[in-house]
């Protein structure tokens, strides 16, 4: 048997982003065995961490590793490389037989009944109404906080790209995108939806030196303050 890696993640920030207070660790928000689309399985522990100031207006948030966060989806024991597969295999026309044949192969264990129920819950997020979550989620934050964090991530597999967005004060996902590998300029299009918001200060997104950093980068346009995910 593999002996599986634990690894443990804290919050990129170490002073709250409201008022520049410490950050204290307060309890583990998630601790679970992740398989990856490289059939390693790895026990991904994030803690959670919260302002000391008690009268910070974030007081009640809890900050986590938005790097943990991407791997730890709720509900799930996959990564997210995992569940795009899954998704464009399904989209292929797949069966779930052979989309388990084929995780199998990569060293993936699942059952179909998973698959259906990883898919089902992909699809709602792709259809979602991302442009109604991005008015909603960015009022909270704005009227909360007085600014907007956001978490955006992109991976690629089989000629594919997803992006996901989510708020980086509760971890709630804004959208979900699926693309074309080579389709940059959709990529553009809908993370200017985005971005374009002034009242945007952070974004913790994936390393410096891939080409989705490139394009987001030049979409975003103007001073940003930047977190990069961990490498895992
Ligand atoms: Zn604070």
């Amino acid at each position: 048997m593999n002996n599986i890696v634990t690894k443990v993640y804290k919050p990129e920030i170490e002073k709250c982003p409201i008022c520049g207070s410490k950050l204290a660790y307060r309890y583990t928000v998630s601790n679970k065995i992740i398989q990856f689309s490289s059939g390693n399985k790895s026990r991904i522990k994030n803690l959670g961490y919260s302002c000391v100031n008690q009268d910070c207006p974030a007081s009640d948030v809890i900050f986590t590793s938005q790097t943990a966060s991407k791997f730890c989806i709720k509900g799930y024991t996959y990564s997210a490389k995992v569940i795009a597969l899954i998704t464009i295999l399904k989209n292929e026309g797949y069966s779930r037989e052979k989309i388990c044949a084929e995780l199998a192969l990569l060293g993936v264990e699942i059952s179909d009944r998973n698959i259906d129920n990883i898919y089902e819950r992909e699809k709602a997020l792709l259809s979602a109404d991302y442009k109604k979550n991005i008015e909603t989620e960015y009022e909270f934050m704005a009227n909360h906080y007085g600014q907007i964090r956001l978490s955006i991530d992109s991976l690629t597999i089989n000629g594919k790209r997803v992006v996901s967005i989510r708020e980086s004060f509760h971890n709630h996902q804004i959208g979900l995108h699926l693309f074309d590998e080579e389709d940059t300029e959709s990529v553009k299009k809908i993370l200017h939806e985005y971005v374009d918001d002034k009242r945007i200060t952070c974004i913790t997104t994936v390393r410096k030196m891939t080409d989705f950093f490139k394009i987001l980068d030049k979409v975003v346009n103007r001073d940003m303050e930047y977190h990069h995910f961990i490498k895992y």
